[in-house]
């Protein structure tokens, strides 16, 4: 029987993958109907999700086997009480490749001191060091999940010394693992350069303050591409100013857009960037979404569920 899949997700996304969808749903050899909208959906089997979409009530769906996000964090999913059905979020390539290009450049530009000479005066003649080499420095990711560990082998490739913090125990050729809090405190002693790329839940919000600045080295700079709440604002801000942090580039805000009278905007250490590290890229993500309605149609199970009890 033909299966429906409801795409919900803003008008413009919809033009954009409908082709995609329907042109990997016939090479899979799926019989789909695929909409945007749906006076029945008892009869919807699938959903494809952007929680900037039109539906917002998920209740209606009883039938309705799997909720593939097209974001890749879920916490504002997670909010919606009537979304109980199993929920995928997105792992993309092209989202890991574009967060590789970002978070490579602003390693780099933290390495070789670039702000310092982007602010320079005309005719201020810096007396100062030529950059170490990377292998003497140490690039700590907190978060090496998907996108941290890809970026973390993408860093590694520049030559630094790379390390990785997670909730669970990873084994990595190329990255020296850590887990638990010694191994966090190990982390943040070693790192010159600390990249943050965990999920906002509630375990995670404030993973930055001022006990775990106090752990970190002098003059580490701080990268956030992963969520505002996982930096307590006001203790980075100290850190800044008080020297023990050599700068931050962040990504990502507690209030997005960050409001114009943020102090963010205008510390001399921090460099702004408006929530575009990274983002999920169609061709890419639209083989992700396809994929995994096969697997449902074979029984296999899904990839990419969210963990509801972990909050991501
Ligand atoms: P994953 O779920 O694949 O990885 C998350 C990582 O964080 C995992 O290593 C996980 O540990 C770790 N983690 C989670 N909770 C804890 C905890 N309490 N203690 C220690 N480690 C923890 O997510 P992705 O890599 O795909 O994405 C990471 C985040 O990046 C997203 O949640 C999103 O917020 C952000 N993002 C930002 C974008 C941007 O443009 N700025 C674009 C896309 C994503 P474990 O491996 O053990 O599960």
């Amino acid at each position: 029987m033909k299966k429906t899949v409801l795409f919900t997700a803003p008008q413009e996304s919809w033009q954009a993958y409908k082709p995609y969808l329907g042109d990997l749903f016939n090479k899979a050899g799926l019989d789909i109907n695929l909409v945007n909208e749906t006076d029945e959906p008892q009869d919807v089997t699938y959903i494809v999700y952007a929680p900037s979409g039109p539906v917002q009530d998920f209740s209606v769906f009883k039938n309705v086997t799997l909720v593939q996000s097209l974001w890749a964090g879920v916490e504002t999913a997670l909010k919606n009480k009537t979304l109980t059905q199993p929920l995928a979020r997105m792992i993309d390539p092209g989202m890991s490749e574009g967060m590789a290009d970002y978070v490579v450049g602003h390693v780099m530009r933290h390495h070789l001191g670039t702000a310092s000479h982007t602010m320079a005066k005309p005719g201020e003649w810096l007396e100062h060091w030529a950059p170490p080499l990377a292998h003497t420095r140490t690039v700590g990711f907190l978060g090496v999940g998907a996108l941290g560990m890809h970026c973390a082998h993408a860093v590694a490739k520049q030559g630094f010394n790379v390390v990785g913090w997670s909730r669970s125990l990873k084994s990595d050729d190329v990255v020296t693992c850590y887990a638990g809090d010694d191994g966090l405190s190990n982390v943040l002693a070693q790192s010159d350069i600390l990249v943050l790329l965990m999920p906002d839940t509630p375990e995670t919000e404030n993973m930055i303050n001022a006990d775990t600045i106090a752990q970190m080295k002098d003059g580490v700079a701080i990268i956030n591409p992963g969520r505002g709440p996982l930096i307590e604002d006001a203790a980075l801000l100290a850190g800044l100013d008080s020297g023990k942090l050599s700068g931050a580039t962040l990504d990502v805000f507690r209030i997005e857009p960050l409001p114009a009278n943020d102090p963010y905007w205008t510390h001399p250490k921090v460099l702004v960037t408006p929530h575009i590290a990274s983002e999920t890229r169609l061709e890419t993500s639209a083989a992700v979404v396809v994929e995994n309605i096969v697997r449902g149609e074979a029984g296999l199970p899904f990839l990419h569920l969210v963990d509801r009890d972990a909050g991501y």
